[in-house]
């Protein structure tokens, strides 16, 4: 039912990682998004149908600064596809998973995204995403406007 989507890396410098992926991957990144409510810049790489996700805290107070001065950089996440991210936060909910949001969020990639606590998940801090609709991006863009 889940497909993984991606797999989050914690980094101090993407300056650094960024090459340091290039080489492993034998590919550049596609792409660098900031996602400001998060205090990330995200760099994306294509593996496969899945993705790598490198994340660079830019402020001290960025869960990825707080992760790295824990346990130093490594792997943060794993995210899961999912079609319908509302309903899975209800199933997930009713299975006792403590999820750490109420409502889904935008995350980086045109997702909405949603983050369960490691402690449900046996220390791993787990994502969910879906794609936004492009329906529901007109109509943001419509209100902007
Ligand atoms: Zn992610």
């Amino acid at each position: 039912m889940y497909t993984v989507e991606h797999i989050g890396i914690a980094v101090k410098s993407l300056e650094q990682s960024d090459p340091l992926f290039s080489r492993l991957l034998d590919a550049s990144p596609y792409k660098h998004e900031e996602v400001l409510e998060q205090g990330v810049i995200t760099s994306f790489f294509q593996a496969g149908q899945a993705k790598i996700e490198l994340l660079e805290a830019t402020h001290p107070d960025s869960p990825i600064a707080k992760f790295i001065d824990r346990k130093g950089e490594g792997i943060h996440h794993i995210a899961f596809e999912v079609k319908d991210i509302r309903a899975e936060m209800q199933r997930l909910k009713e299975e006792g998973f403590q999820l750490l949001q109420e409502e889904p969020s935008i995350g980086a990639d045109n997702k909405w995204v949603c983050f369960i606590h490691p402690r449900s998940a046996n220390g791993v801090l787990i994502e969910i995403c879906q794609t936004i609709p492009e329906t529901e991006l007109t109509v943001k863009h419509g209100l902007d406007l």
